[in-house]
C-alpha cells in the first residue's frame, strides 16, 4: 500500500533514520538522500561555502573529535581544522572541482586521543559538506593504482558479459578482501538476477539467485545512477543524527548523496543482517544512463573501508560502466551473426522447394537462431515444429487466436506479435505455461497463412536456485521474515510464474528480418514460377510449330527414299538387272539420306540452343570475327568476296562461341547468295547516338541505347515477301541444290542466340542489290 505524502511520519520535519527508519512500510517513499543519520565510525560537518561557517555537525562529533556540538555550530571551520587545515581546505575547494564529487584530503591528527583522520570534502547545492574518518594507524597501504591498473587490463580481457563480470567480482574482490561479491544483472521488468560472483570457499553460491524488483526500492536504484560507491563498513553498527537535522539555510534535511557516511536504511540493514552480512560495499554499473546492474560485496564481520580503497573501487567501477558497453555491444553483435548465420542457412532449404516447413529440420533450424525451447512453422493449414511446443490440439486453438492479431495489416510492426506472458492475454495457454509462456510470432501475409512462431519456457521453470535448498531465513525482523535471499527468491518464483525472458529487440530485429528474407524468397519463386510458366507457354507453341515444319521438312527426304526404294523394289521383283537406273535410284537414296543427317543436324543444333547455358564475358568483337572468318574455310576460286570491315569493333558482353556462329552464319549468307562479279560482305556497328541511312527502312523494331551490329551484302537479296520467312527453320527460298544448297536452319539458329543474348535480329534487303542483317546483344532499355 502507498503511503501519501501527507501521512508520511516526517511530514512535520526532516526526516532522521533513527527517528522513523523503523516506521517505512514503502521503501519507494525512504528519502534515503536525505536520512538525517550518518554511519557513526565518522563525523560529518555540514558548513556555508561563502564564509566557511559551519551549520550542522553530527551527534557523535563530541566523542570523535573531542568538540561538543554546541562549540562548533555558527562558528568558522578553523574551530574545528585549526587555521592551517581550514586555509588548505579553502584552497582546495577553490581549486578543485568538489562539485558532487568527494575528494579526499590529507589524513589530520585531530580529537582527544590524538587519533588520525581523513577528511574527504565535497559541495552540493546546500553547502561544503566534510567528513572526518579515522585513518589506519599503521599507515601500510597497498600499492592501490597498480591494482586497479592490473584490474583494468584484466577486464579488457573479456569475451563476454558475464567473464566481464566474473572479472568485475574477482578484482573487486581482490582490492577489498571481501568474503562476497557478486554482480547483479537487472532485467528489463527491474528484477535482479546474480551473474557473477566470487566467494569465500566455505560460503554456498549464490550465483543464479534472481529476486524481485522491489527488493531494491526505486529511491536506492535512483541514487545508484549517480554515486559510483556505498561503503558500509558496519552494517550493525549505531547512527548519528545531525545536529540540527534541518539545515539553517535551507530548512531542509541534509542532502547526503555523495556522503560516504551517509545512513543506510533500516530496511537494509536488516536484510544484510538476516544474511549474516556484517559489512556492505556496493559498485554501480551503469550504461547509457541507465543502472545496468550492481557489484555488491558482503563481508561476514565489520571491516572498514579506508578511502584508498573506495577511491579504488571507485574508479574500477566507472571503468567497468565504461567497457559494459562495447562489451554487452559486442555479445549482442555476436548473437545477431549467430541467429542471421542459422536463418540464412535453414532458408537456403527452403529455397529449393519453397517448403517453410524446412526451418524446422534438419540442422540448423530455427532453435539455432533466436534463443527458444521451441519453434513452429503454419503453413497451408499445417503445423510443423521443432524443440518444445504445445500439443497439436492446442497449437490449432492458438493459431485461431493469433492468426487475427496478425492478419491485419502487411506493415512490419502489426506482422509481428510478442509477449513474455502468454496467458495473461490468452488464458488457454495457462495450461502450457511451461513450454509456452513466451510467444512471438511473425506473419508472411496479410491473411496470416504463413506463420513463424517461437515458443519460450516460464523462466522459473529454466532457473533454479542456486544455494542450499534447506537454508532457511535465519532472522526474523520486525519487517518479517521476507527479508532474505531465499524469500525474495521464493517471491520472485511466484510473479514470474507463468513468465518467459522479454523477447529483445536484437530478438524482434531477427524475426522481422528472416520474415523479409521469406517474403522475398516467396515472391521471387512466384515470380520464377510466373516466368516459368510464360516461358513453358511460348516454348510449347514454339514446339508446336516447329514440330510441324520439322515433320514436314524432314518427311520430304524420308518420301524420296520411300518412293526410289520402292521402285527399286519393283525393278527386282521383276527380276530386272540392277542398271544404270537402278543405280541411280540408290544414288538417290543415299543422297537423300545424307540430306536427311544435315537436317537432323540441323534440328539438334537448334534445340540445344534454347537449353544452352550462355557464359557472357567482355569479348573484344574483332578477334570474334577472325575466328568466324577463319571457320568459313577457304572461299572457292569462282567465288572469291571481299571482307570489308569500314571500323574497328567495339568490346561486347557475350558468349564468344555463340557471338562467332552468329557471324558465321551471316557471313556464309553474305557470301553465298550472291551473284555479282566483285562480291563483298561488309560487317560494321552503329552507336546509339549514330543516325545512318541503313536504318531508314521502316520494318527496323524499336531499339534504344544499343549497339547495331550489322552484316551487309551486295548479293542476291530478299524480296520484301519473304522476309518473316527467312527466319522459319529448314526455310529456303531457293532449290536444294541452288547456291551451294544449306539445310535452311542458319537464320532460324542465328535468331535464337541473338534473342538468348536479349537482342533481336532483323533484316533490310533491295531485291537484286543486297541485303543488311543487322542484330543486338543486349535487351532494349524501356522508355525514353
Ligand atoms: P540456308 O542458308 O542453310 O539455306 P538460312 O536459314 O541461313 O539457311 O537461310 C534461309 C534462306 O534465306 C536461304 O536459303 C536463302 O534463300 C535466304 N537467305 C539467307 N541469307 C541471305 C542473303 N544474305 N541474301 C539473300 N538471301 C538470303
Amino acid at each position: 500500500m502507498e503511503t501519501g505524502l501527507n501521512d508520511l511520519p516526517w511530514s512535520a520535519g526532516p526526516y532522521s533514520i533513527k527517528r522513523h527508519g523503523v516506521q517505512i512500510t514503502n521503501c519507494n517513499s525512504e528519502p534515503v538522500q536525505t536520512p538525517g543519520c550518518i554511519q557513526s565510525h565518522g563525523v560529518l560537518v555540514a558548513f556555508r561555502l561563502v564564509d566557511l561557517e559551519i551549520q550542522q555537525v553530527s551527534e557523535n562529533v563530541g566523542r570523535l573529535l573531542g568538540i561538543e556540538a554546541d562549540d562548533l555550530l555558527g562558528k568558522p571551520l578553523t574551530a574545528v581544522l585549526g587555521d592551517a587545515g581550514a586555509r588548505r581546505l579553502q584552497a582546495f575547494l577553490g581549486s578543485e572541482p568538489t562539485e558532487r564529487n568527494p575528494l579526499y584530503c590529507q589524513t589530520q591528527a585531530l580529537g582527544t586521543a590524538n587519533t588520525a583522520f581523513h577528511l574527504i570534502v565535497h559541495s552540493n547545492d546546500s553547502g561544503g559538506l566534510l567528513e572526518f574518518e579515522p585513518s589506519a594507524a599503521d599507515g601500510s597501504e597497498p600499492d592501490f593504482y597498480s591494482l586497479v591498473k592490473k584490474s583494468i587490463v584484466r577486464l579488457q580481457g573479456a569475451t563476454s558479459v558475464q567473464e566481464f563480470c566474473q572479472f568485475a567480482c574477482d578484482e573487486v574482490r581482490q582490492l577489498t578482501g571481501l568474503d562476497r561479491v557478486m554482480a547483479y544483472f537487472f532485467h528489463e521488468d527491474g528484477s535482479g538476477e546474480v551473474i557473477a560472483e566470487a566467494r569465500r570457499e566455505d560460503l554456498h553460491a549464490w550465483l543464479g539467485l534472481h529476486y524481485p524488483a522491489h527488493d531494491i526500492p526505486q529511491p536506492a536504484r535512483e541514487i545508484f545512477k549517480r554515486i559510483w560507491i556505498r561503503p558500509l563498513p558496519d552494517a550493525a553498527g549505531a547512527l548519528s543524527e545531525m545536529v540540527p537535522l534541518a539545515n539553517p539555510d535551507t530548512g531542509r534535511g541534509l542532502d547526503m548523496t555523495y556522503c560516504g557516511l551517509r545512513g543506510a536504511s533500516v530496511m537494509y540493514t536488516e536484510y544484510l543482517r538476516n544474511m549474516g552480512v556484517g559489512a556492505s560495499l556496493t559498485l554501480s554499473m551503469r550504461h547509457a544512463g541507465r543502472l545496468w546492474g550492481l557489484i555488491a560485496g558482503h563481508h561476514v564481520t565489520a571491516t572498514p573501508f579506508p578511502w584508498q580503497v573506495r577511491a579504488a573501487c571507485e574508479l574500477l567501477a566507472q571503468t567497468v560502466s565504461m567497457q559494459l558497453a562495447y562489451v554487452e555491444e559486442r555479445e549482442h553483435e555476436r548473437y545477431r551473426a549467430r541467429m542471421q548465420a542459422a536463418h540464412l542457412t535453414a532458408l537456403a532449404r527452403v529455397a529449393r522447394n519453397g517448403e517453410l516447413s524446412r526451418l524446422t529440420q534438419p540442422s540448423p533450424t530455427l532453435l539455432d537462431g533466436i534463443q527458444c525451447g521451441g519453434a513452429a512453422v503454419y503453413q497451408q493449414d499445417e503445423w510443423s515444429t521443432v524443440g518444445d511446443v504445445p500439443g497439436s490440439s492446442d497449437l490449432a486453438e492458438l493459431t485461431a487466436w493469433l492468426r487475427p492479431l496478425l492478419s491485419s495489416s502487411t506493415a512490419d510492426s502489426q506482422s509481428l506479435y510478442a509477449t513474455d506472458r502468454l496467458s495473461e492475454v490468452y488464458p488457454a495457454a495457462a495450461g502450457y505455461a511451461e513450454v509456452a509462456s513466451g510467444l512471438l510470432a511473425i506473419s508472411m501475409s496479410r491473411t496470416a497463412r504463413q506463420l513463424i512462431v517461437w515458443f519460450r519456457p516460464a523462466v522459473a521453470q529454466t532457473v533454479a536456485w542456486a544455494g542450499n535448498p534447506s537454508e532457511a531465513p535465519t532472522v526474523t525482523g520486525p519487517h518479517g521474515p521476507r527479508l532474505t535471499p531465499r524469500a525474495s527468491f521464493a517471491l520472485w518464483q511466484e510473479s514470474v510464474a507463468a513468465r518467459s525472458l522479454a523477447w529483445s529487440t536484437a530478438e524482434r530485429e531477427a524475426a522481422l528480418y528472416l520474415r523479409t528474407l521469406v517474403m522475398d524468397l516467396v515472391v521471387s519463386r512466384a515470380e520464377e514460377l510466373g516466368a516459368l510458366n510464360s516461358e513453358l507457354a511460348s516454348s510449347n507453341e514454339e514446339l508446336d510449330a516447329f514440330a510441324y515444319v520439322a515433320s514436314h521438312d524432314l518427311k520430304e527426304p524420308l518420301r524420296g527414299i520411300h518412293r526410289h526404294a520402292a521402285l527399286l523394289k519393283k525393278d527386282i521383283q521383276a527380276g530386272r538387272a540392277l542398271d544404270a537406273q537402278a543405280l541411280e535410284r540408290l544414288e538417290a537414296v543415299t543422297r537423300l539420306t545424307v540430306r536427311m543427317d544435315g537436317l537432323l543436324d540441323a534440328l539438334l543444333q537448334f534445340s540445344r540452343v534454347g537449353r544452352l547455358e550462355l557464359q557472357p564475358q567482355m569479348e573484344d568483337l574483332n578477334a570474334v570475327l577472325v575466328e568466324s572468318i577463319e571457320m568459313l574455310g577457304t572461299q572457292p576460286a569462282d567465288a572469291r568476296c571481299s571482307i570489308r570491315v569500314p571500323r574497328p569493333l567495339p568490346t561486347v558482353l557475350g558468349d564468344r562461341v555463340r557471338i562467332r556462329e552468329i557471324f558465321t552464319n551471316l557471313i556464309s549468307n553474305g557470301i553465298k547468295y550472291n551473284d555479282k562479279a566483285e562480291r563483298w560482305v561488309e560487317i560494321g556497328y552503329i552507336e546509339p547516338h549514330e543516325t545512318t541511312s541503313l536504318l531508314l527502312a521502316s520494318d527496323t523494331p524499336t531499339v534504344r541505347n544499343q549497339t547495331i551490329y550489322y552484316v551487309r551484302d551486295n548479293g542476291i537479296g530478299i524480296a520484301v515477301k519473304h522476309r518473316a520467312q527467312v527466319f522459319g527453320i529448314f526455310k529456303r527460298l531457293h532449290t536444294r541444290e541452288a547456291f551451294g544448297g544449306g539445310s535452311g536452319a542458319g537464320l532460324t539458329i542465328a535468331r535464337r542466340l541473338v534473342e538468348r543474348h536479349g537482342g533481336l535480329l532483323w533484316l533490310t534487303s533491295a531485291l537484286g542489290e543486297g541485303s543488311t542483317f543487322f542484330f543486338t546483344l543486349a535487351a532494349s532499355e524501356a522508355g525514353g
